[in-house]
């Protein structure tokens, strides 16, 4: 029972610090239902009493609320069903750190929605008949309740069947979330824990999968059942109280003066590139370009609401594709792990909800359907690092293009039509479709993903792993150095009576030890996407559309490819923009364009070249074919039309492989044309040897 605690006591706090709040209410009611309380108000107001609030919830809000219907009646309004909101309680108890003391007691939790189901009614006051039309009413908890016996004294049956009325029943609006712990809050690699919770009436469809949120609630246990056992285990769910969405990017990121001035003066340094560059899994030898490209995007570009209400990403994608073994997986977990905000996950990810999201009815939500959020709306304002994507599910693989984009997920199945934020940049790894990259051929076929989302890569690497002795010794010096010095501190740390001083460790580890601090890099990147807006000098606009233009001139050659498409020049605008944060410069040089250019040109050589004429072809990522090989097609096509006029309509194929012969392909490039002819649809074989099209 409440000591400090009573309707008057409340009625007292209303009048004196919530007069305009309530009278609101008053008027309001019941379009709005609840007055929001500040927890700091009631400590101010009386200490004990904001004590009692945290540890006796229940009864604390119960006398809260009458002290509404009070206040209401003075006024003229009935207040039954207000509630009193609290929010901003002092502490915040990590999810993982729940115990049962917690259990009945009002507290707050941070953290990432991770699944929500449909809003739908619940009965909260059963009212029954029975046979004789006696009516009973029952409050109902989490499960639903039946009367033993009719509450009527004069009724002369007692026992039911008990009929429900729905029409004088009170329904009220409920909605089941699950929470989990905010990734940045995790120590390295940890499996995020999650807290189911409660929602109802006017919180209810406040939050979508992806929010970061504060939720204050009281804590409630359960009695788990399996197989109709009761367990001895206890379940816990929040009875939420309030919620409050945090919308602020990087808020989990502090920044002290002493930590600014570190920023700035690293900023002013004139090799800060290369320091950032070699801050980027140091423990992986090689691959510049690819760490070039990912502190970019690390940094991020400029992502723009224009009036139109239309918005641009800012967001730069980067895709390695590569042979198995060459640290893909590595470098990836380095930079989520170094990213703000970043997510790690494989595109076999075993969770049901995968990349993007999934509608799916299952236990959590009783039957009712679920929204869930993936990998890209978990990662929302940081960065996803998706490894083996070439591997990822049918479902994703439609669902990410507007996710990369638009960057939104929108799910409409069934009763749940949403739309999710993924605002994230996207560093991906897949490997070659056969195994190992064949230089040679297109790189569309070798990778099991659609032209259409490899387009969607600002920057997309292929790393080969083609032995070369220099280049193998210098790899290989690396990582034994690397195993070298970790072998100097397991010796130092478990061997008794070992020699080994931590000065010679340092000294060993030198080479893999990144220039700028984990730490102080995160909190560098976080300074500059707050704080650094650069724009476009006009001498760098100059030179970016001169580039721009000069690789689509080679599409005015007829015979030439058509290069490059309006894609790449809003990769080539975000990677400025990016490069000029790395100064932390609002202005965007001639600099910044140089070094843009030399890494888009690293990637679109090895991506872009048509391997039969060593052109750019931008159409060997978007379509996936490449000019040479339409030229193919089409005389194939017309040498199949000439020959089905000759011979009725089926061309023999003896015969389109001779004509194509003939005019330059060889036999397998025939061949190979055929079978893919066929497998698009627009050629059939009719009959063993004959081919038409359709
Ligand atoms: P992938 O994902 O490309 O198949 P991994 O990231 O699993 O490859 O790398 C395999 C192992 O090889 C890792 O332990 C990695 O450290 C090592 N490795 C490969 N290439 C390098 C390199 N260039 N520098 C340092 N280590 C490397
Ligand atoms: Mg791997």
């Amino acid at each position: 029972m409440s000591v400090f605690s009573s309707v008057q006591k409340w009625v007292e706090f209303f009048d004196l610090h919530y007069r305009s709040e309530v009278a609101r209410l008053a008027v309001e009611y019941p379009d709005l239902k609840s007055l929001q309380v500040s927890f700091y108000d009631v400590e101010r107001f009386d200490p004990d009493l904001a004590e009692e609030l945290l540890k006796s919830p229940d009864s604390v809000l119960r006398d809260a609320e009458d002290a509404l219907v009070d206040i209401g009646e003075r006024k003229g309004a009935r207040l039954l069903n207000a509630h009193v909101r609290v929010v901003e309680l002092p502490m915040r108890v990590a999810i993982r750190d729940i115990r049962s003391d917690h259990i009945g007691t009002l507290i707050a939790v941070e953290g990432l929605i991770r699944k929500a189901t449909e809003v739908r009614p619940k009965i909260v006051r059963a009212v029954f008949h029975c046979p004789y039309e006696h009516e009973t009413a029952v409050l109902q908890g989490e499960k639903f309740v039946e009367p033993s016996e009719c509450d009527d004294p004069d009724c002369s049956r007692k026992k039911g069947p008990f009929q429900l009325s729905r029409e004088k029943s009170t329904f009220v609006d409920a909605q089941k979330v699950r929470v989990q712990e905010s990734p940045e809050n995790l120590r390295g690699g940890e499996q995020p824990q999650t807290l189911d919770v409660l929602v109802s009436d006017d919180l209810t469809g406040m939050v979508a999968p992806g929010d970061r949120v504060i939720l204050t609630g009281v804590l409630r246990s359960y009695q788990r059942t399996t197989y109709n056992t009761k367990s001895t285990f206890f379940d816990l769910v929040l009875d939420c109280v309030s919620i409050q969405i945090e919308d602020k990017e990087f808020e989990d990121i502090e920044l002290t003066p002493e930590d600014i001035d570190a920023i700035k003066e690293l900023a002013s340094d004139p090799d800060i590139y290369k320091r950032v560059t070699q801050s980027i899994s140091p423990s992986i030898y090689g691959y510049d370009e690819v760490k070039d490209a990912i502190s970019l995007q690390l940094m991020g570009g400029v992502a723009k609401e224009l009036p139109d209400g239309s918005r641009i990403r800012g967001d730069i994608h980067i895709l390695l594709i590569g042979d198995p073994g060459i640290a893909k997986s590595q470098l990836l977990r380095y930079t989520v792990k170094l990213a703000p905000r970043g997510i790690y996950t494989s595109g076999r990810s075993s969770t049901s909800a995968g990349l993007t999201a999934t509608a799916v009815k299952d236990e959590f939500g009783d039957g009712r359907w679920t929204l869930e959020a993936g990998a890209l709306v978990l990662a929302d304002k940081g960065m996803a690092g998706i490894d083996e994507m070439d591997k990822m599910r049918s479902e994703d693989r439609s669902a990410i293009h507007e996710a990369m984009e638009q960057q939104t997920i929108s799910v409409a199945k069934a009763g749940i039509m949403a739309t999710l934020q993924s605002r994230c940049s996207l560093l991906g790894a897949a490997n070659p479709k056969y195994g190992r990259f064949d230089r040679y051929d297109n790189i569309a076929k070798q990778i099991n993903m659609p032209p259409a989302l490899l387009s969607r890569f600002d920057l997309i690497f292929i790393l080969t792993d083609q032995p070369s002795i220099e280049r193998d010794s210098q790899i290989s010096e690396h990582i034994l150095k690397a195993h070298y010095a970790g072998e100097l501190e397991m010796q130092r740390r478990h061997l008794i009576g070992s020699e080994i001083t931590r000065e010679d460790v340092a000294s060993v580890m030198d080479v893999i030890t990144p220039q700028i601090e984990p730490e102080l890099l995160r909190k560098y990147i976080a300074y500059a996407k707050r704080n650094i807006y650069p724009l476009m000098s006009d001498e760098a606009r100059a030179k970016l559309i001169d580039f721009y233009i000069g690789l689509r001139r080679q599409g005015e050659d007829p015979d030439s490819p058509v290069p490059v498409t309006a894609r790449q020049l809003e990769a080539l605008v975000r990677l400025a923009e990016a490069s000029a944060r790395i100064r932390l410069s609002n202005s965007i040089t001639l600099d910044d364009v140089d070094r843009v250019i030399r890494i888009v040109t690293t990637s679109l050589e090895q991506v872009m070249k048509d391997p039969e004429t060593g052109m750019l072809d931008a159409d060997i990522i978007s379509v996936g074919t490449s000019k040479s090989q339409r030229d193919k097609i089409h005389t194939i096509m017309s040498i199949i039309r000439e020959l089905a006029e000759k011979y009725d309509g089926l061309a023999p194929r003896d015969e389109v492989v001779a004509l194509g012969e003939e005019k330059g392909i060889n036999k397998e490039k025939v061949e190979e044309m055929l079978s893919r002819l066929k497998s698009s649809g627009e050629v059939y074989e009719p009959t063993h040897g004959y081919v038409k099209l359709t």
